[in-house]
């Protein structure tokens, strides 16, 4: 689309939207970012301009996340609200995104043995990794299975204490661990043994490593 055969006009309080060559709209100003967006990155909403939503698409997610973080009750029951409402959409989605997160897992490799397993537990002396905690270990994918990466393999296995292991949930474990190490008074000598251990199964330095977890990180599937 060449921009001379946009037509520009303003609505509301001086937001900038453009018309395409078909009267359809093509684009309009976000009331949030003040971005001028293409209509595609707006939901629909028959009660705004262009038939579009006022915020666009990821203006939207952010102000859900804040109010989210602000009233989670209230927002939940909405939700449950219109699940309830949209039984046939709701089951869909889920549906959706199961299968998505399925089809990521089972196309990962899951090669570990009892043997692996064993070797690994001995490696850490028994204990959570990163607390020395004898009690409540799970075993933790480093990289997590759900960002489409890494796999049920020795090299991404580590044990962890159960409440680490829900905390790092889906998280870059660098990343997570910088929040996590002042708050339970973790050691950083723990984490570079543990970060040293993976580096070393995988052929590489720590520094490599690294590396490698902030691409998997940086390339969700
Ligand atoms: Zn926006």
């Amino acid at each position: 689309m060449e921009l001379d055969e946009l037509t520009f006009g303003t609505f509301g309080d001086d937001k900038l939207y453009m018309y395409d060559a078909n009267n359809d709209i093509h684009s309009k100003e976000c009331r949030e970012c003040r971005r001028v967006r293409l209509a595609t990155e707006f939901s629909k909403n028959a009660s705004g301009f262009g038939k579009l939503g006022s915020q666009c698409r990821s203006c939207m997610a952010m102000l859900k996340r804040i109010k989210y973080s602000a009233d989670p009750a209230h927002v939940k029951s909405i939700n449950d609200a219109w699940r309830k409402n949209n039984p046939e959409k709701a089951a869909l989605i889920m549906k959706r995104s199961t299968a998505l997160r399925k089809a990521r897992m089972v196309a990962l490799p899951a090669t570990l043995t009892g043997e692996q397993m064993a070797s690994m537990y001995k490696h850490f002396n028994s204990s959570c990794a990163l607390t020395g905690s004898t009690t409540d270990i799970h075993i933790d994918h480093a990289i997590p299975i759900a960002i489409g990466h890494g796999g049920t393999i020795v090299e991404n296995m580590i044990p962890l204490r159960g409440d680490l292991n829900i905390s790092k949930s889906a998280r870059n474990i660098f990343e997570w661990f910088v929040g996590i190490k002042p708050r339970l008074n973790l050691p950083q000598s723990r984490f570079d043994f543990t970060i040293a251990y993976l580096a070393d199964l995988n052929g590489m330095t720590s520094a490599e490593y690294r590396d490698y977890v902030y691409e998997c990180h940086g390339k969700v599937v």
